[in-house]
């Protein structure tokens, strides 16, 4: 364990690509690059306009026929791709340790969810997709149904940090609602993102439902202009505003899956040592690169002592980074060198204000500067950068609160809103004070385990997003509603109340209708008898 109070300050560098790219000829290619190894994994190209132009065609001119095949075919297609995941399951996994740096078994914790996901919409589409119908008080005389319809073509813009979920998601409940999908890997997840095509196509989906369109963010900002008819983007919050900015320009309907800064509040009850080993896993799991990573801690203070020694005690004891290769490694590499310089420079700027810093379990070896020591931050203030803006680092800060309604007021005064957590042994104390929290998750004594449900909706408030994914409401967020109306029986002329020409008996009788249907008293409900 190491302790620091003294201050340096290390310079923020922006995030910049650092995977390879070379040109052969005209074409230009990103070549994907271990973060760790530096082995070159894989190339793809890198589209041009033009490419783009054409795919965009393609899965434009598909998707007519798509929506309308049975939904009882585009369910069996996503049974079928469930196999092919399972058949790829082993490579996509290898993929996850080589492309993103993650350990094995946090990869198949990732694989997991995407099996879960995809079993859920087997089950429950055909019926979540199935037109309802309903009765209009005001339109007695007609038949009204509400049928969900594709938005037409998709574009799913994702991240790298769970590449295989946070694609894999948003593009089974666009395919099984009858879209078609134009589809963009981030540039550190383009050899993963060949996988996802693979299992697709195997699964027997038609090459043009489906596509694939690899390069960096002016890629994805072409693709808008393309012009699809729905986003559904999984990324930063920074990247998060341009896409709305341009979406917005051309109003086409945005899902936005975007960063967060969760709290976890613990309450003096809570089970101390359970809920340090919680926080802990919550904190580090993937090298804390998750949107939903607990990156602020508020204990009540009578408690804060002992959490913060068994915190201390689990993360020397449980947490090891390091490489896959390494059986003790618990979680593994920040996926970029960038990456690595946004978490230090957060932890000097803290370090500088006056907080205590203790790291543990310092990696060493190759690839080393890649695997960022779990770390601890205590003597915390609300001016340092690491409580305001997202940290993606396996760092947790730990404050002491005196009393349940400032812990809210912490939690809560925060530009995001991803998800947050209680930790108490009180039930319904624990309730309450879920029910104030603003946040898209709240759960009680676990944090990050959300994420494997695929049958509750997913999605934060404030910058951390708007739109949902996962549950019925992520194949709604596919969707839009279409109402069809029609006739159950004909108005004889003179009686259809709101046409043309607005006679004497109309005026009447909607007068005395309005005041004996929606009167507030009985008083009101009589001024239908006046003349
Ligand atoms: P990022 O925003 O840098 O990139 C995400 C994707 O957007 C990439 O494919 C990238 O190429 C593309 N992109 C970049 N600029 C673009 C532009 N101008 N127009 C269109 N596309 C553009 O994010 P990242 O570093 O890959 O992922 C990490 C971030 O994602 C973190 O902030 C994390 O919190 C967030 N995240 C959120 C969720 C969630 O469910 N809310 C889940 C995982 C990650």
């Amino acid at each position: 364990m190491t302790e620091q109070t003294a201050s340096t300050t290390l310079p923020l560098q922006g995030l910049y690509p650092e995977n390879g790219h070379r040109t052969d000829g005209e074409q230009k290619i990103i070549q994907s690059i271990n973060p760790v190894t530096k082995a070159v994994l894989g190339e793809v190209p890198l589209a041009t306009p033009q490419d783009i132009q054409t795919i965009m065609q393609r899965v434009r001119a598909a998707q007519p026929a798509w929506a309308s095949r049975p939904v009882e075919e585009r369910v069996k297609l996503l049974r079928n791709l469930q196999k092919s995941i399972y058949r790829n399951h082993e490579a996509m996994i290898q993929m996850l340790v080589d492309e993103a740096g993650k350990v094995a078994h946090e990869a198949r914790i990732e694989m997991i969810d995407v099996f879960g996901m995809a079993e859920y919409y087997v089950k429950v589409s055909k019926k979540a997709l199935k037109p309802r119908k309903t009765y209009v008080m005001l339109l007695p005389y007609r038949r009204q149904k509400i049928v969900r319809k594709p938005y037409g073509v998709v574009l799913v813009i994702a991240p790298w940090n769970f590449p295989l979920l946070l694609s894999f998601t948003p593009i089974m409940t666009a395919l099984v609602a009858g879209n078609t999908v134009l589809y963009k890997p981030s540039e550190y997840g383009t050899q993963t993102g060949e996988l996802i095509k693979k299992a697709i196509y195997e699964a027997g989906f038609p090459e043009d439902v489906f596509q694939i369109v690899h390069g960096y963010g002016d890629v994805g900002a072409a693709l808008i202009d393309a012009h699809p008819d729905k986003i559904c983007f999984t990324g930063s919050e920074v990247t998060g505003r341009k896409i709305a900015t341009k979406a917005g320009e051309k109003l086409i309907p945005v899902t936005l899956e975007l960063g967060g800064k969760d709290a976890a509040i613990v309450l003096e009850d809570a089970d101390i040592d359970r809920t340090a080993r919680g926080l802990v896993w919550a904190g580090v799991l993937n090298a804390g690169q998750m949107c939903v990573s607990i990156e602020r801690v508020y204990v009540m203070r009578p408690v804060a002592d002992q959490l913060i020694e068994r915190m201390k005690y689990y993360m020397d004891k449980h947490v090891r980074p390091g490489p896959d290769s390494n059986p003790q490694s618990t979680y593994g590499a920040i996926i970029t060198e960038a990456q690595v310089k946004i978490i230090q420079h957060q932890i000097e700027d803290a370090r500088a204000k006056g907080a205590t810093i203790t790291t543990f379990s310092e990696p060493k070896g190759d690839g080393g500067e890649r695997f960022f020591a779990p770390t601890l931050v205590t003597n915390v203030t609300a001016d340092m950068e690491l409580m305001q803006r997202e940290t993606f680092g396996p760092v947790i800060p730990v404050i002491p609160v005196d009393s349940e309604e400032e812990a809210i007021r912490l939690h809560n005064d925060s530009e995001y809103g991803l998800t947050g957590s209680v930790w108490t042994e009180d039930v319904e104390r624990g309730k309450r004070v879920m029910a104030k929290l603003e946040a898209g998750v709240v759960s009680m004594n676990d944090h990050v385990v959300s994420m494997s449900a695929p049958e509750t909706p997913w999605g934060g408030i404030k910058s951390s997003g708007y739109g949902r994914t996962r549950g019925i409401e992520g194949l709604m967020d596919a969707t839009y509603a279409q109402t069809f109306s029609v006739e159950r029986f004909r108005i004889p002329f003179g009686f259809d109340l709101f046409w043309l020409p607005y006679t004497p008996f109309k005026r009447a009788f909607l007068r005395r209708f309005f005041h004996l249907w929606f009167g507030a008293t009985f008083k009101d409900r009589l001024k239908a008898f006046k003349p």
